[in-house]
């Protein structure tokens, strides 16, 4: 049921690092000269746009001139604060001024000024994801989309993946019921788990394909399932939904045409006809 999702994000994860290759991306991914700017880049990812927040150590650098810890180490609290409410940079400005100001000083004390060293050296996933949550304003979904990032996007090496669950985002919470893997109106809890019990070896594997689809396709009203990648595993597509107005033949057609391919079993193709139909009488009846 699920093997074309997982085989699609195991595509996904082998894709190099995207970038548009403005100056703003070079300094984001420049992992090796500033590694805190992507400490810092997530720790401002909340309740706000992504492209917002990871835009906001940038910003800080043109505005001050230098991006050195040291130096920014040296930027007392309420600079930063008049930076970011200046700048509107953030919905939260002195909380999350703060939790920058912060973040510097924890990366200069803890870390000797090198962010990198939180993940360098090959660490098990779970290391990682607690560093991360060292960080004030640090709660388990950030850390464990930093850690995600940090291996899918930048090849950071670690000893497993197994402390990487999905990121529990809007794209996702919408795409996962509409594939039938959780509830309708699923806690973040149960895709969490039902994401564990898909992949447990890399549970947040999950998460860019998803959101590439969910950005993509799977929009809120008409979605393109059509040009979907995973129709075939999709229970909206398949399956009938209450009160559309799609024609049952066609679907009964297309269920037809995946049991030819191998796509449904016996099984699946009989119990889906079988929902079709069902629900055919049930409207006739009702009529
Ligand atoms: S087939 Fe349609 S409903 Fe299913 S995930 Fe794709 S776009 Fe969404």
């Amino acid at each position: 049921m699920v093997s074309e999702l997982i085989r699609l994000s195991w595509e996904d994860f082998n894709e190099p690092l995207e970038s548009d290759g403005t100056e703003m991306e070079n300094f984001l991914n420049d992992l090796d000269n500033y590694p805190h700017a992507f400490v810092l880049g997530s720790i401002m990812d909340k309740q706000i746009q992504a492209d917002r927040a990871w835009a906001i150590p940038y910003k800080v650098y043109k505005e001050l001139g230098n991006f050195d810890i040291d130096f920014l180490s040296n930027v007392p609290l309420e600079k930063y604060k008049e930076l970011f409410n200046k700048g509107s940079y953030h919905r939260f400005n002195d909380k999350c001024a703060t939790e920058f100001y912060e973040g510097v000083h924890k990366i200069k004390e803890d870390y000797g000024g090198d962010a990198s060293k939180i993940w360098s050296g090959k660490p098990t996933s779970k290391t990682i994801v607690n560093r991360f949550l060292e960080f004030k304003g640090v709660g388990p979904k950030i850390a464990t989309m930093a850690t995600n990032i940090l291996i899918r996007e930048y090849k950071i090496k670690v000893s497993d993946f197994e402390a990487i669950d999905v990121s529990v985002d809007s794209q996702v919470e919408k795409v996962m019921p509409r594939l039938g893997l959780v509830s309708q109106n699923p806690t973040k809890e149960e895709i969490i788990i039902k994401a564990r019990e898909m992949n447990p070896e890399y549970p947040g594997i999950i998460d860019r394909t998803l959101w590439k689809v969910g950005r993509e396709y799977c929009h809120n009203t008409n979605p393109d399932c059509d040009n979907c990648p995973l129709k075939n595993e999709c229970d909206y597509y398949l399956k009938p939904q209450k009160g559309e107005t799609e024609d049952k033949f066609n679907k009964l057609i297309k269920l037809g045409e995946m049991h030819d391919k191998g796509l449904l079993s016996d099984e699946e193709f009989a119990s889906l006809k079988q929902e079709l139909l069902a629900e055919d009488t049930t409207t006739k009846t009702n009529d």
